[in-house]
């Protein structure tokens, strides 16, 4: 395949060239998008993909194991569906499960893939990944024919917004991140054929039975973004037409409480078109709605692992809920797709908070990132994906019975963002929002500066940051210090022990003038502590540790009979191990997000 314009195989200093000039000619990158006013609407701003590298730890074991898996599947095979639609010879084995052209939404999900590898590529530099993007946009492009609706033809798919959505998604990363400006092109013409598609206005998810089944209201982030790339304005016209105001953002900016008995991914994924409209409209309604969200979503319908919806449906709060699904379900969270929208809310409201930030908005992310999508079985390599995170006693780690579901698109995406939640910056500043071990550059008042972050957290509670600033370089440095701390954190500068505030729930500030190979040591201790599922069963609990939910390994069938001293009774027993003993049986106590192919229980009595 020839990419027009570029190198068949780019090194990576080409492709950065490339990339730079691109980005400057055509202002591209999400954050140059940002006009004056957007930016005054975010006082912190995430670092682009290319600015921070995963360089250890359990996050990068994961992200590079998918950054090859995305990287290996075979395009004739993405492509075959769409190619069948469009009358072109279509080699390769057919997908199976969701994806093909008698599957549940064929072809559903191939702009997360495209979008997943522009990001992987984008943060590694890897030529492969957008090579790959190059091929697979083009490929596409080839299949939309005269009336541009490719695979979006009203007889093969009653699902078009949910799949026009990843389109758009694919084609702005592949623009915006392989340095792909025809993807732009491709954006509007992809719009232009599925106008006639199109529902004349926006409406909630309604029953199966109950045509259209769709989901407009996922619609806009996408949509404002393609706007402001290609200034076509029909995009903007159905980012506002597709905005669930009346049913989701005015009742919750009102404080009211529109959660209970709605889908729940496709209305927390909603929640990013709100932030998004704040960013482009400054409504201040949609900055309210997001907050209240969080709030909603922390304390009512959170399990502790920080997933929600069981059964893919937000709980009446109050009433019990979550603890009887533990029993009448194993359907407790929609993991990667739900992850994807809970990260992304999470990043967008740590954006959107000005100093002092509190940490909470950070803290819930590393909940979810620890406990859900790391915590996911790795699929297999055709088709087999981990979907439904299960709280149930004496639970697996298993795959979605069909292949290629939604969730096989958004753990794409939710992985290849790792990058993005680790560090932010603010106008003085750099805030360190997630420990784990990672290579940050950035560029403080026209200084390259290099941060260096190693550490085996949460194995262990220390964390080390070199900084390297090409020359003496004046800024703040934030550090999160996590809300469930119970002891103080300490910090040291060089080797000696800093007096400053590092109170729980907050950010540490250090400002001074950084010298290359200037270090802080930061020491979190984790302390255990349990969560009940819910306020009318406060026996009925998770064990934490920090961040990281631990679960019971291998347990036995009298376990859910026991009342358990948690965390009392536990004993350290190796790296991240611990032991309790009842009835003279030894329990064991891992992360969740270290349990393979055991067997393992997540919800305790406590005595
Ligand atoms: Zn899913």
């Amino acid at each position: 395949m020839t990419v027009i314009g570029l190198p068949m195989r780019w090194t990576r200093r080409t492709f950065v060239a490339t990339a730079v000039e691109a980005t400057a000619a055509l202002t591209v990158a999400p954050r140059i998008l940002a006009s004056p006013a957007e930016s005054s609407r975010e006082p912190l701003r995430q670092f682009d993909y290319a600015d921070v590298q995963l360089t250890g730890g359990p996050f990068a074991q994961q992200y590079d194991a998918l950054h090859a898996h995305y990287l290996a599947l075979s395009n004739d095979r993405l492509l075959k569906v769409y190619r069948q639609r469009a009358g072109l010879p279509a080699p390769g084995r057919d997908m199976g499960g969701w994806y093909d052209i008698d599957g549940f939404v064929p072809g559903h999900s191939l702009g997360q893939y495209i979008s997943g590898l522009a990001r992987f590529g984008a943060s590694t530099g890897d030529a492969a990944c957008h090579q790959k993007v190059h091929d697979l946009v083009e490929d596409f492009a080839a299949t939309l024919g005269p009336e541009n609706q490719s695979i979006l033809r009203p007889q093969t798919n009653l699902w078009i917004c949910y799949t026009l959505d990843k389109h758009f998604a694919g084609l702005i990363d592949a623009a915006t991140l392989s340095s792909m400006p025809a993807a732009r092109d491709i954006l509007s013409r992809v719009l232009a054929g599925a106008q006639p598609l199109l529902p004349a206005r926006g409406h909630d998810r309604i029953g199966k039975k109950d045509p259209p089944y769709d989901e407009t209201y996922v619609m806009p982030e996408n949509l404002f973004t393609a706007a402001a790339l290609t200034g076509n304005p029909a995009f903007s016209d159905l980012a506002h037409r597709y905005l669930l105001d009346r049913e989701l953002f005015d009742p919750l900016a009102r404080g009211a409480d529109p959660f209970p008995g709605q889908h729940a991914y496709s209305h927390a994924i909603a929640l990013s078109s709100a932030a998004r409209a704040w960013l482009v409209l400054g409504d201040p309604k949609y900055k309210q709605a997001i907050h209240q969200a969080f709030d909603f979503l922390t304390t009512q319908q959170q399990f502790a692992s920080g997933g929600w919806g069981p059964n893919e449906t937000f709980v009446t709060p109050h009433r019990g809920e979550l603890y009887n699904s533990l029993s009448t379900t194993v359907d407790h969270f929609e993991t990667p797709c739900g992850a994807y929208a809970a990260t992304k809310l999470a990043r967008y409201l740590i954006r959107f908070t000005p100093a002092p930030a509190d940490t909470r908005h950070a803290d819930n992310l590393e909940r979810v990132l620890f406990n859900t999508v790391l915590a996911v079985k790795p699929p297999d390599s055709d088709g087999d994906y981990p979907y439904y995170s299960t709280y149930s006693p004496a639970t697996t780690k298993v795959f979605y019975p069909k292949k290629w579901p939604c969730c096989s698109g958004t753990l794409a995406q939710t992985v290849a963002d790792y990058p993005l939640n680790l560090y932010f910056q603010s106008d003085d500043g750099l805030y360190v929002n997630l420990y784990t071990p990672s290579r940050l550059r950035f560029n403080y008042a026209g200084t390259p500066t290099e941060l260096k972050q190693e550490t085996r957290y949460p194995a262990e509670d220390n964390i080390t940051l070199t900084l390297r600033p090409a020359s003496p370089a004046a800024f703040a440095v934030y550090l999160r210090i996590p809300g469930w701390l119970t002891q103080s954190a300490t910090v040291r500068l060089n080797g000696n022990a800093l007096s400053i505030a590092a109170s729980p729930g907050t950010y540490a500030t250090l400002r001074r003038t950084w010298r290359a190979g200037d270090r802080i040591d930061l020491t979190l201790p984790q302390p255990f502590r349990t969560e009940a599922i819910d306020e009318l069963h406060p026996e009925t609990v998770a064990l934490m540790r920090g961040s990281v939910q631990y679960v019971a390994l291998n347990p036995t069938p009298e376990l859910n009979q026991q009342r358990l001293a948690l965390p009392a009774g536990l004993k350290p027993a190796g790296p991240q191990i611990f032991t309790e003993n009842y009835s003279g049986n030894e329990i064991i106590f891992i992360p969740l997000h270290r349990v393979r192919n055991e067997t393992y229980t997540s919800y305790f009595s406590k005595a």
